[in-house]
């Protein structure tokens, strides 16, 4: 029998992959696949990050983090690359570009934030947290080194983290179809302990990256030069 058609990427609900990408690495393509697979997304939008507000400087500027996830993309016809935050002149707050998203894709799509258990925990620090919810179902993937996710939340989540996510635990994907925002939804990844600092670090030191990234962003980092000098 013939494979079951995918749905078209205009249904369905659609996963939202935000980060500084300073560089795209498998880490972060393994994740959005496997969002895809195990939520049932129609496609993944990867979002750049122009000015990331909760840490430093990127090492690349956004327009070669830009260059990057479209390399990375290429090829797999569910991953969109979204460059609206690359293209603002503000801070990259998640909560402004999901708010956005919204008025573009109607109030009714399903809309799920995809995170690593790293930035699941960090989310009191973002601007306007809890609104997230409004706007978007959050998914958490695990992510080595971080604190596991799923039925031991409530004993690792800081209090406040824990009060937001109360009511809001779901762990069956079919779920997100039903409801355009506020559920979290754990998911299990191939664990992969890759990081773009990792990567930074490796080419500073003079190492190869190669098959932690697709071969196309490693072409991209050696033909521009990123990463080869001081700093991380
Ligand atoms: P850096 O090392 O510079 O802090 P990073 O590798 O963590 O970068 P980001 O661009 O900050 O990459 O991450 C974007 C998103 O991808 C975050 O939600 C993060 O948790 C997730 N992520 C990145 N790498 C992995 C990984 N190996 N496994 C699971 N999630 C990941």
């Amino acid at each position: 029998m013939p494979a079951e058609p995918r749905p078209p990427a205009t249904a369905g609900p659609l996963g939202l992959l935000g980060g500084t990408f300073d560089p795209i690495h498998l880490g972060h393509l393994r994740l959005a696949e496997e969002a895809r697979e195990a939520l049932g997304l129609a496609a993944v939008r990867l979002i750049p990050a122009g000015q990331p507000p909760h840490r430093g400087e990127p090492r690349s500027s956004a327009d070669q983090r830009l260059a990057m996830a479209r390399l990375a993309s290429t090829g797999n016809p569910a991953f969109e690359v979204d460059d609206s935050e690359v293209r603002a002149a503000s801070k990259s707050y998640t909560v402004l570009t999901l708010e956005r998203l919204r008025a573009e894709l109607g109030p009714a799509r399903p809309l799920v934030l995809i995170l690593g258990a790293d930035a699941f925990e960090g989310l009191p620090g973002w601007h306007r947290w809890q609104a997230l919810f409004d706007f978007a179902h959050i998914a958490v993937a695990n992510r080595p080194g971080y604190a596991p996710h799923g039925r031991r939340w409530p004993a690792t989540l800081s209090p406040e983290l824990a009060a937001a996510c109360a009511g809001r635990h779901s762990s069956d994907p079919a779920d997100l179809a039903t409801a355009p925002a506020g559920r979290i939804v754990p998911f299990d990844m191939t664990p992969l302990a890759i990081s773009a600092s990792l990567i930074r670090d490796l080419v500073r030191t003079g190492h190869s990256v190669r098959y932690l990234l697709p071969d196309s962003v490693v072409d991209y980092i050696a033909a521009h030069h990123l990463y080869e000098g001081n700093g991380n």
